[in-house]
């Protein structure tokens, strides 16, 4: 009985494996460019504080990817850079509420290139409320959507839910307006399929972005049934698989110049295993520091660091350091 069990587990194993195979995540790079100080001719002015910055920059790299994963089962993976405006921002279309890229040439200059990213947004100092997706070409072809500066930029926090919805409305015009495939749905029609804020234990609108995002949105009445009594014969509406096989948003764009992330790909594959000496730059600021790499606890949020000089031992956030850093350091964790 026990050896008749034991094959019976072997067989199954074995005709489970084939759709258990999980297909390469697609991928998508954004772009959100802080613009720290505006100062506009209608007499708007602000600034956005350095702690707000790091906060965003965590939020942006780190927690949105990580709820989107969480969102498509690890199908959609995002790849978040932040760069800082070295310039105060002076003009905002759209009376005054959507910073496009027009506002914004000299950081076009800086921070993009042709094929570089999947769509950018800009983060701004405006005092309200100003979450939008712009329908008109911008630079490069690219989707682009302009938020205003916030403080709830924690997981599941409303902030990051928003760049999500932001986010969406590009993949909704690129997928459902540019190539028009199937399944096509208003990323404002939650209504109409009934669904709810806070449902399946997801905060805000993350259930209905998670159906949207992985092509599950279905018509259910108040009860939150379908109307179609069989499963199989369930319309389901949104992105998922009928869009990731179109590939991202950059796909076919041929690339131009070199994007910094590539760079820092690149000079990642050839970095020399720790310990070394070399030169560490902060996150803001350009102040930089020769020193050697002593260690960092994967579970904490801090380096060690031996100056060169005087030998003193630093212990520093790992988050004061650039992203070019932080990424040698999880580079050296990883060699052999
Ligand atoms: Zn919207």
């Amino acid at each position: 009985m026990i050896r008749y069990l034991f094959l019976t587990l072997l067989f199954f194993t074995h005709v489970q494996a084939e759709p258990l195979k999980n297909p390469e995540p697609i991928e998508f790079r954004l772009l959100m460019i802080i613009k720290p100080e505006m100062d506009l001719p209608d007499g708007r002015k602000g600034k956005i504080s350095p702690s707000n910055i790091r906060r965003t920059k965590e939020a942006f790299e780190k927690t949105m990817p990580k709820i989107v994963g969480e969102l498509t089962k690890g199908r959609v993976l995002l790849k978040n850079r932040i760069e800082i405006s070295q310039h105060v921002l002076k003009k905002v279309g759209y009376d005054g509420q959507i910073v496009g890229s027009d506002d914004v040439p000299e950081d076009c200059e800086a921070f993009l290139g042709e094929g570089w990213y999947d769509g950018v947004i800009v983060y701004w100092p405006s005092d309200k409320h100003a979450y939008w997706t712009c329908g008109s070409e911008q630079i490069h072809g690219l989707r682009w959507s302009s938020v205003n500066v916030r403080e709830d930029l924690d997981y599941h926090e409303d902030a990051v839910s928003g760049w999500i919805h932001e986010w969406l409305h590009q993949l909704e015009g690129h997928y459902f307006g540019e190539l028009q495939i199937d399944g096509k749905l208003d990323l404002h029609g939650s209504d109409v399929f009934n669904y709810q804020v806070d449902e399946d234990k997801l905060p805000v609108w993350l259930a209905w972005y998670a159906d949207y995002l992985n092509g599950q949105c279905r018509k259910r009445d108040d009860e939150g049934n379908t109307a179609e009594k069989d499963a199989k014969k369930v319309e389901l509406f949104g992105l998922g698989e009928r869009a990731w096989k179109e590939g991202n948003l950059r796909k076919g764009v041929r690339m131009k110049g070199t994007p910094p992330w590539l760079l820092e790909e690149k000079a990642q594959e050839k970095l020399p295993a720790a310990p070394v000496t070399r030169e560490w730059k902060e996150a803001e600021g350009n102040r930089s520091l020769s020193a050697s790499f002593i260690s960092h606890d994967r579970t904490s949020t801090e380096v060690k660091l031996r100056r060169t000089g005087d030998g003193k031992i630093l212990t520093l956030p790992i988050t004061r350091l650039s992203t070019t850093d932080q990424d040698w350091i999880k580079q050296a964790e990883e060699a052999p």
